[in-house]
């Protein structure tokens, strides 16, 4: 099917202006790298998130979710076929005693946020995660000893038939920044958390706390998507490719931070093939070194060969 048959129909499904066509990537990843999807669509609820996977699915066009970006590598010849981004537009966020119920869309900092104003804690570990809800299920994000299996109740998601369903913590299946949503390609609609009763005063003290050791040990002044490989059992990957020597090291624009050696960062000229070229210096002189295998935690998103 042609790129403009499916602009038709999804137009008919969701307002024009949500549908970009061409949309550079790089302006909606965290990283700031990413060539043009051929097409961007930003559903404004849940009935045109389904039709739009729904459509993709008819037609067999690929599709990729996308949250706030923030732990993607897009390929600089962009995403043939459609991404969905449901940051912004999905975003409610309510509250009923102490369980916050929240959109996919909603930034973490802003649940944090709202509980903070509520008197609720349990999820300052979230406040400094540049992600959405949805991509925090998927991934269960975590922080300085939180994760979102701490906090989660259910997640209502559609699978890839479009239905909805209900899952419960138990089906999430959770894990080290895994989960069922990434194996089963569902989407996060919403999610409930349930949290506790607490005093503002410590709940800042917390938030502030976690802010200035980020801001102490991570280089957030530079384009990056967080920590780029996953925690090998029983190591710490930015000590192991520090000790490799890699501290510092560059391709093109792409460097191991030298505040955080975890974070493979850009200097703003980076390209994909840069940083997916230090990731496998990386992974081949920490495997050469200490036989120790890293596997990127980012999603690196490649759909051309
Ligand atoms: C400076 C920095 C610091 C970071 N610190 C941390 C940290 O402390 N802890 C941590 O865990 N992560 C951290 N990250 C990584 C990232 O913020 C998290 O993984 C976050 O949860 C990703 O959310 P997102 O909305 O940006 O998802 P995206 O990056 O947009 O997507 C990530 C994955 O989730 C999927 N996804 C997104 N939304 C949905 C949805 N609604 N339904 C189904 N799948 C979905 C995507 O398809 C993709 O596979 C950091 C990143 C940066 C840049």
């Amino acid at each position: 099917m042609e790129i403009n048959e499916v602009i038709n129909l999804l137009c008919t499904q969701i307002p024009n202006e949500n549908i970009l066509m061409n949309e550079p990537m790089k302006n909606h990843t965290s990283f700031k790298i990413g060539g043009p999807a051929d097409l961007f669509v930003m559903p404004t609820d849940c009935t045109q998130l389904v039709s739009a996977v729904q459509l993709c699915n008819a037609h067999n066009i690929p599709y990729y979710i996308v949250g706030n970006g923030s732990n993607l590598l897009i390929d600089d010849k962009g995403f043939r076929g459609v991404i969905i981004q449901l940051y912004k537009n999905l975003s409610d966020i309510e509250i009923e005693d102490t369980v916050i119920t929240a959109d996919s869309g909603a930034l973490l900092s802003k649940i944090a946020n709202v509980a903070f104003e509520h008197g609720l804690a349990g999820f300052e570990f979230a406040q400094g995660i540049p992600g959405t809800l949805g991509g925090a299920v998927a991934m269960n994000a975590g922080a300085y000893g939180g994760e979102i299996q701490d906090v989660i109740i259910d997640a209502q998601v559609i699978d890839q038939k479009g239905q909805k369903i209900t899952l419960s913590k138990e089906d999430l299946a959770l894990g080290y920044r895994t989960s069922i949503i990434q194996k089963n390609k569902y989407i996060v609609l919403k999610a409930r958390l349930l949290l506790s009763r607490g005093s503002k005063t410590a709940i800042s003290e917390i938030m502030k706390d976690l802010a200035g050791r980020r801001r102490d040990k991570q280089p957030l002044e530079k384009p990056s998507a967080g920590s780029t490989f996953k925690r090998p059992e029983g190591y710490f990957a930015g000590k192991l490719i520090m000790d490799a020597g890699l501290r510092g090291y560059q391709i093109g624009g792409a460097m191991v931070s030298t505040k955080h050696c975890g974070f493979v960062v850009s200097d703003g000229t980076a390209t994909f093939k840069d940083v997916k070229a230090l990731i496998d210096h990386i992974q081949l002189t920490v495997k050469e070194k200490f036989n120790v295998d890293l596997q990127p935690e980012i999603k690196i998103i490649s759909n051309q060969g």
